[in-house]
């Protein structure tokens, strides 16, 4: 793969396992360091950080909870020690509590606001300063198909992938002139760990939903994002893409 994200360094969050994981290693063989946040999977970030070191780049693993303030601070700070600068930021890290609307409790609905939306704020609202100061950098936030068409059970998800997409272009807008650009990707139904505990009816309904009858792959969204992270997209900022084999459309 060329090397267009050479002497980058980026943070990836939820970068353990599933698509975030992914973008890890994208970004790794496009040339980048990488700071690996996680949570709770810490065996499967120190593997990715294992294949990560096969490619020759540097990786720093930082277990913090998005939802966290104090903590993203320190993250980002451990980052921008090890490195002397963080270029791009991947906003991953996501979790459903899915239920329909009536049952919804409001723990279900807060927990999923903190870690989708307001850990994304966190991240950005910490990393900004620096990005400012070094007048250039990335920002890529993982939104969802269901953040722009709404889904039954997913009140709370949808909420905040939509909420997403309005953080990021009024923070595309306020850092334009900083030489920052702020994209979201939003992916369809990608075969991971959180599509996987989606039941064979639900899987099929889905299934009949997209216009490609397939569900996408973990690269189809990491390609993506290495392709907003690089000089080639330079120009692009404030857009949503859709990577979901023609479902919002
Ligand atoms: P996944 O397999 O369930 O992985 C979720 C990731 O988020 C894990 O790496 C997890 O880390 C991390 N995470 C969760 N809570 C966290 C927290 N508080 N702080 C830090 N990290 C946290 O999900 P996925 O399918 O890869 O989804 C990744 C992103 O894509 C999410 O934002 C999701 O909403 C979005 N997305 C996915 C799909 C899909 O079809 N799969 C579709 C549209 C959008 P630990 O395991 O270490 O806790």
């Amino acid at each position: 793969m060329d090397q267009v994200l050479e002497g980058k360094a980026a943070l990836v969050t939820g970068a353990g396992r599933g698509i975030g994981r992914q973008i890890a290693l994208t970004l790794a063989e496009c040339g980048a360091d990488v700071i690996l946040n996680y949570r709770g999977s810490k065996e499967a970030a120190e593997e990715t950080a294992e294949r990560i070191r096969t490619f020759g780049r540097e990786v720093l693993i930082c277990p913090c909870d998005v939802s966290d303030s104090e903590a993203v601070k320190q993250m980002i700070e451990s980052g921008t020690q090890r490195f002397g600068k963080i270029d791009i930021l991947v906003n991953n890290a996501g979790i459903t509590r899915d239920n329909l609307l009536m049952r919804m409790s409001e723990e279900e609905f807060d927990a999923v606001m903190d870690i989708n939306l307001k850990g994304t704020f966190h991240c950005i609202r910490h990393i900004a300063r620096q990005m400012v100061r070094q007048r250039s950098g990335r920002i890529i936030n993982i939104s969802s198909v269901s953040g722009v068409l709404g889904n039954a059970g997913q009140a709370n998800y949808c909420a905040s992938k939509a909420g997403v997409i309005g953080l990021t272009k009024s923070a595309a807008r306020e850092f334009a002139s900083r030489g920052i650009t702020v994209n979201a990707v939003a992916p369809g139904f990608i075969d991971t760990e959180m599509t996987a505990v989606l039941s064979k009816e639900v899987q099929e309904d889905i299934l009949n939903r997209i216009p490609m009858k397939q569900f996408g792959r973990v690269e189809d969204i990491a390609q993506t994002v290495a392709f907003l992270a690089s000089d080639a997209a330079r120009y692009i900022t404030g857009q949503v893409i859709s990577v979901d084999g023609g479902m919002a459309m």
